[in-house]
């Protein structure tokens, strides 16, 4: 029984989150020892019928350790249990990071628990964090559901937005389904663009880091991104704001700055996008990829994902692009989540051994394999380098930059950020919009108008 469960979680563990689970599992001890239902009220008709069923019917001493008593001092004993937990796992980070700074990050408990934990930036006020989501979603008062997964991703996003608002500097989002739902624009009604501009007349950098590729082709970002540009116009944002807006598309390797433009119909001209030459902006090391290298790898990936498509008889067409390539479904076709980490997993893995067989002469070109939610790309590049492209052109460092994304599982693509980032884990736009309302009060706004 003990092995297979272990195999059942190893093959799963590309679902799961190390950090999530641990501190769930150590939430869950006090909520089955102590969550107990509340003690059944004795109605007049019970009364009167003689109930011979409820606790306080002659067998009371010995149910009423089954219930408890009173509400309040429940849920108050809950909560201080909770806190506790949340105060420990705060001090074991602060210990993590103290062994990181000493250059021995395998030596702090955190890490012999959960060897896959990332980097933690800046401290991460998890008490403060759980009695703000406490408030929300009455975790403390819950006697029959536990605190989930998703109750603690919330906790950390909360804690990290706390922690990060004083030195915030840059702030990059994914772009689907975390600005926009999966494959669409950006409407001018989104409820997301007066906190975006909120960001930007704080002074902060904000850009949107996304796996959509269009090579140099400003128009394409601007068509996608048409309501948020047409809204910076509207509020007549200056042009040193506009500046600190930015698209990188394709992971990393095309990048866009926001300005005002010439052109359109009206004198005033319009708010869109100017491509940077890839020699501004790129370390040496990614601007000596080779373009043969590029489409060798491309081809390797191409023929495992037609494999794929075979194999499981997947209805999708198969995309390339000059960095890019990748399945996406037929009109109307939909492809189950297993079936797309299974193609995410296996192209991973051929890559690796070809790249492993290719030998240290070959420079190995970096890539991400991962599950957009309803395809799968392989592209040249991921979003940890399209994080430090920005971090080292802005001069930016990683405990004042922090990614806001949904593909956080090994198979996404905003996971690989985490090396280089503090990171806000949210499942949709309006997730998006709850972390941002949480962020904005706490930012700090330059004195001078711009
Ligand atoms: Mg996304």
């Amino acid at each position: 029984m003990t092995s297979s469960y272990r195999i059942n979680y190893q093959l799963r563990a590309h679902k799961r989150d190390p950090l999530i689970e641990f501190i769930k599992g150590l939430l869950l001890t006090p909520f089955v020892l102590h969550a107990k239902p509340r003690k059944p009220v004795l109605t007049p008709s019970d009364a009167r019928g003689g109930s011979q069923q409820g606790p306080e019917a002659g067998n009371g001493d010995e149910d009423n350790n089954d219930y408890q008593e009173e509400e309040k001092p429940m849920v108050d004993a809950n909560l201080q249990r909770y806190l506790e937990i949340m105060k420990s796992v705060e001090a074991m980070i602060e210990e993590h990071r103290r062994k990181v700074r000493k250059g021995v990050p395998e030596h702090s408990r955190l890490h012999r628990i959960v060897p896959s934990v990332a980097s933690f930036f800046t401290p991460l006020p998890l008490e403060a964090a759980f009695l703000n989501a406490n408030a929300k979603h009455s975790i403390a008062a819950r006697r029959f559901v536990p605190p989930s997964f998703n109750d603690i991703r919330r906790i950390l996003n909360t804690a990290q937005v706390m922690a990060i608002a004083p030195t915030l500097k840059l702030i990059t989002f994914d772009g689907d389904m975390t600005l926009y739902d999966d494959g669409t624009c950006f409407t001018e009604t989104s409820s997301l663009i007066p906190l975006l501009i909120t960001l930007i007349r704080a002074g902060l950098n904000v850009a949107i880091v996304t796996a959509a590729g269009y090579p140099g082709d400003a128009s394409k970002y601007e068509e996608r991104l048409g309501g948020l540009l047409r809204s910076f116009r509207n509020h007549k944002l200056s042009e040193k704001q506009l500046e600190r807006f930015y698209v990188l598309g394709g992971e990393c390797n095309y990048l866009f700055r926001c300005g005002w433009k010439k052109g359109g119909a009206t004198e005033e001209g319009v708010v869109g996008l100017t491509y940077i030459v890839p020699e501004m902006y790129q370390p040496a090391d990614m601007l000596a990829w080779k373009s043969e290298d590029i489409q060798e790898l491309l081809d390797v990936a191409e023929e495992n994902l037609r494999r794929c498509v075979s194999n499981m008889n997947l209805k999708t067409t198969v995309l390339r692009k000059l960095r890019a390539v990748g399945i996406v479904p037929l009109e109307g076709a939909k492809i189950a989540r297993e079936q797309l980490d299974e193609c995410v997993l296996s192209t991973q893995q051929r890559l690796l051994e070809y790249q492993q067989m290719s030998g240290p002469s070959k420079v190995a070109i970096p890539f991400c394999v991962f599950n957009g939610g309803s395809d799968v790309f392989v592209d040249i590049g991921n979003k940890l380098i399209g994080v430090q492209v920005l971090q080292s052109y802005l001069g930016t460092a990683p405990d004042a930059t922090v990614h806001v994304g949904d593909q956080f599982l090994s198979t996404g693509n905003d996971f690989a950020t985490r090396s280089s980032c503090c990171t806000l884990w949210i499942v949709s736009p309006e997730e998006t919009e709850g972390v941002l309302k949480e962020l904005t009060p706490l930012l700090t706004f330059p004195s001078e108008t711009e």
